[in-house]
């Protein structure tokens, strides 16, 4: 059977080219980047040249990125050790409600931890308004915590002038740029951030490894207590396959600049043309313009979200239906409620993310296996009238 892979925001296929790089590192070269002999030592080497290629993907210098298990620990590490490190400033941490559960239930466990977190609303496009943060940010504010890019309606912040807000008030301000990184240009001088969070996985790269930004300079506390490794930020014996393979896939980035970004853009404006053209009663989410290429998020009235992944999937169509993990629960995106849209219409939604694999086909073929299913599923509903 025919498969198209529209999934790309819960994680992308490894690139034949990053594989290439790890696997001399997998069986070969198993040393330990610490020891003492030379081959130790080259493999010390490529670590850090693959500190380098991520570093300049970033605009950062490589002492500042520590590598991490991914982008929740790299989360994690930013708002535990920079609000612990920092308490002094204060016990109050703002985040933004249509943050990825890596974001918002580790500042909820900070309560626990005697701080007092704020949780932003968003507008109906899913973005912080500068205002908000405004209004809440208070002298005892020691973090503030809000993605670049969403990942299940795409909208993109603007962290430049909310990190200058933070700033204005002595905060550290951390952003989740998992969904950014490899999407659209990620600059952490530019946007003027404390910290910043990447997944290689989201990037064409292998799984379990990412990295926090931290900002020369800036204090946090590690999460982990053992070796000395990634500048005692970070203790533990480094992934070092992944790291090789998340240096390559930093670097293939910077190579392809926008070319992809424009071959998905291409992509995505046919799928949403023709979604929009062959299914009535649907509403897309998400900011208009100030988006991630790629992700077409949708809400279909009358139907389920989790019915139809069920049937597109017996037709070799891998799509997702609010975020991957809330998917096994049958709970309503926090995204989408967070953005204003009903319980009723927030169970329809679906989100088709394009790579950079895709093809015309594979859209041509969405396109022609997605309104039967639709129609089929409304057919069906109690809530659906129109049909009869
Ligand atoms: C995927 C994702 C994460 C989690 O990254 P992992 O490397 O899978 O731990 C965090 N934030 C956002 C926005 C994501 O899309």
């Amino acid at each position: 059977m025919r498969t198209v892979y529209l999934d790309h925001n819960a994680t992308t296929p490894l690139d034949p080219e990053v594989y290439k790089v790890m696997e001399p590192f997998i069986v070969e070269n198993f040393y330990n980047p610490s020891s003492v002999y030379s081959r130790s030592r080259k493999v010390r080497e490529k670590v850090e040249e693959a500190r380098a290629k991520v570093a300049s993907l970033l605009n950062a210098s490589p002492e500042e990125i520590i590598f991490t298990s991914g982008g929740t620990e790299a989360n994690n590490q930013a708002i535990i050790g920079g609000a612990k490190a920092n308490a002094g400033k204060g016990r109050h941490i703002i985040t933004s409600a249509a943050e990825h559960h890596a974001v918002l239930d580790t500042c909820l466990r900070m309560e626990k931890e005697g701080f007092e977190v704020t949780v932003l609303p968003v507008d109906e496009y899913g973005r912080v308004l500068p205002e908000t943060l405004e209004k809440a940010i208070r002298t005892e504010t020691v973090l503030v915590s809000i993605m670049y890019a969403n990942n299940e309606v795409g909208t993109i912040n603007d962290i430049k002038t909310l990190a200058e807000i933070a700033h204005k008030n002595g905060s550290l301000f951390h952003t989740d740029a998992v969904q950014a990184a490899g999407k659209i240009k990620v600059d952490v001088k530019d946007l003027g951030v404390d910290m910043l969070s990447v997944s290689a996985h989201k990037l064409y790269g292998p799984k379990g490894i990412g990295c926090l930004y931290v900002k020369k300079g800036t204090k946090i506390e590690s999460l982990l207590t053992g070796g000395g490794q990634e500048n005692k930020m970070r203790a533990g014996t480094e992934n070092v396959p992944a790291i090789i393979g998340f240096g390559r896939a930093a670097e293939l980035t910077i190579e392809r600049g926008t070319e992809l970004e424009n071959h998905i853009k291409d992509l995505e404006k046919i799928l949403r043309e023709g979604i929009k053209e062959r299914i009535p009663d649907i509403i897309f989410t998400g900011h208009p313009e100030e988006r991630i290429p790629g992700c077409v998020s949708v809400c279909f009235k009358y139907i389920e979200g989790e019915s139809m992944l069920l049937l597109l999937d017996q037709r070799g169509i891998m799509a997702s239906s609010g975020s991957a993990c809330s998917s096994k629960s049958l709970k309503a995106s926090h995204v989408l409620l967070a953005m204003g849209i009903s319980h009723e219409i927030a169970h329809g939604s679906l989100r088709l993310s394009l790579g950079k694999d895709n093809r015309m086909e594979d859209v041509e073929y969405l396109l022609e296996v997605l309104p039967p299913i639709v129609e089929k599923l409304r057919l069906i509903s109690p809530l659906y009238q129109g049909g009869r």
